[in-house]
């Protein structure tokens, strides 16, 4: 095999099957975390994160022979519905995306990120096991928080 076609076998593997976006590689904890299916379905493979907003597949392995979509999901997935504003975008302290809304127009939106940034500070945040992406909200909040102030 040339190593052209081994490298495109790689980066194919990184892709969702559905999309053809790179996935983020997330903890075989957060997905038993987040299945609404039987954990006998979860195998010892890599699985990765789709965040791209009109695919429904949240996760994917490798070796591409496996999807979860959105319904196989017991949150919802605040990257694939962006547009709502009773999805949450902080899962460990229950901050929706309305809500974050609602504090820019007030310009108060440094409430929200005090608020998560003294959680992680007591160690109450559970990101591997609460958000679909396997990782801190923070720095989504951040941009989400940008787009809605470049769109004043
Ligand atoms: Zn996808």
């Amino acid at each position: 095999m040339s190593d052209e076609i081994k490298t495109n076998l790689s980066t194919q593997q990184k892709i969702c099957p559905n999309c053809g976006v790179k996935g983020k590689i997330v903890d075989g904890a957060t997905v038993k975390s987040m299945l609404s299916l039987s954990l006998r379905l979860v195998r010892n493979v890599t699985y990765r994160f789709c965040s791209t907003r009109d695919c429904p597949v949240v996760y994917f392995t490798e070796d591409s022979k496996q999807l979860f979509s959105t319904a196989d999901i017991r949150e919802r997935v605040y990257q694939k519905e962006p547009e709502s504003n009773d999805v949450l975008i902080c899962y460990c302290f229950q901050h929706t995306l309305g809500e974050i809304r609602q504090k820019v127009a007030q310009s108060d939106e440094s409430t929200v990120l005090e608020d998560i940034n003294e959680g992680i500070r007591m160690e109450q945040c559970a990101c591997d096991w609460r958000n679909p992406q396997g990782s801190c909200c923070l720095g989504n909040i951040s941009r989400f928080i940008q787009d809605i102030q470049s769109q004043v």
